[in-house]
Parts: structure tokens; sequence; C-alpha cells
């Protein structure tokens, strides 16, 4: 078993989409782990994206995630990482495929609904900047 981080973003909880994502995931088959509602600071969304820091859309970025409550959660199934991204579709819902969560969610590159770990050490850094390990044992 393999797990990754999901947030359902601020567009999408304010748009009360949040049900039906958590319908979709669940249906696909993710056991979610762990979930939990949280209002990130600037510098909080900051931390998360530390990576995107040199790209230009990372000022605009980081004010979007923390312009809003978001729902992160731990999803867990077979090769996750990948399963998940699959899911969620392309980062520009104008070239995710048919189906996926952004293209029928997401409203531009920026408001795209949800986030997920790009890989195994990502999903590691994503989860340990939300989760402690005590709410992650629970097998
Ligand atoms: N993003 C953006 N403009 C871009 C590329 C990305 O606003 O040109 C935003 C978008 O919300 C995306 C996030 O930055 O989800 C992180 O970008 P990344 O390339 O990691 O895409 P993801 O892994 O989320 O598909
Ligand atoms: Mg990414």
């Amino acid at each position: 078993m393999d797990r990754t981080l999901a947030i359902i973003k601020p567009d999408a909880v304010e748009r009360r989409l949040t049900g039906r994502i958590l319908e979709r995931i669940e249906a696909e088959g993710f056991q979610i782990r762990a979930m939990r509602m949280v209002r990130m600071t600037k510098r909080e969304a900051e931390g998360f994206y530390a990576v995107h820091r040199d790209r230009p859309f990372f000022q605009s970025l980081t004010t979007f995630m923390s312009s809003g409550p978001t729902v992160v959660l731990v999803l867990e199934a077979p090769d996750a990482v990948r399963k998940w991204r699959e899911l969620m579709g392309a980062t520009n819902p104008a070239q995710a495929a048919e189906g996926t969560i952004r293209r029928t969610f997401a409203t531009s590159v920026e408001r795209n609904a949800t986030h997920g770990s790009d890989g195994p050490e990502t999903a590691a850094f994503e989860l340990a900047y939300f989760f402690r390990g005590l709410e992650l044992t629970g097998e």
C-alpha cells in the first residue's frame, strides 16, 4: 500500500464541491487515512510550495492557497501517488482528460480544485507537513 497527500483547494471548498470530490475519491478505491480542514497562512503555503519559489506563478499561487479553507487528506491505495494524479488530471484543466476531477471542477490553471503529490519523496514531505505520525498509524 502506498500513500499520497491530496488537498481540496480553496476554490473547490468555496464552491461547495468538497462532498462530490470526496465521493469520487472513495468511489475510485482510495481509503481515506486522515483528513482535516486547514486554512493556511501565506507563509505556510509558501513552505508547502517551496520547490516552486522561483516560478512566476509562486506569489499568486500561495496567495490563492491561503485565501480560504482547504481540506487536506491522506489517501491510501496501491500506487496511490500515480493513481491520484491520474484521477485529478493535468494541471491545466483545458488539457485534462474527460472525466478527471480537474476537467470537471477546475476553473483555471491556478484554481484547479485539487493538489496531489508528484512522487514518493514529495509525498513523504507533504504528508509530514500536515500530519503527525500519530495520526497516520491506523493500519
Ligand atoms: N500553477 C499555476 N500556473 C502554472 C502552473 C501551476 O498557477 O503555470 C499552480 C496550479 O494551481 C498548480 C500549482 O501551481 O496546481 C502547482 O504547480 P505544479 O506544476 O506542481 O502542478 P500540479 O502538480 O499541481 O499538477
Ligand atoms: Mg506539483
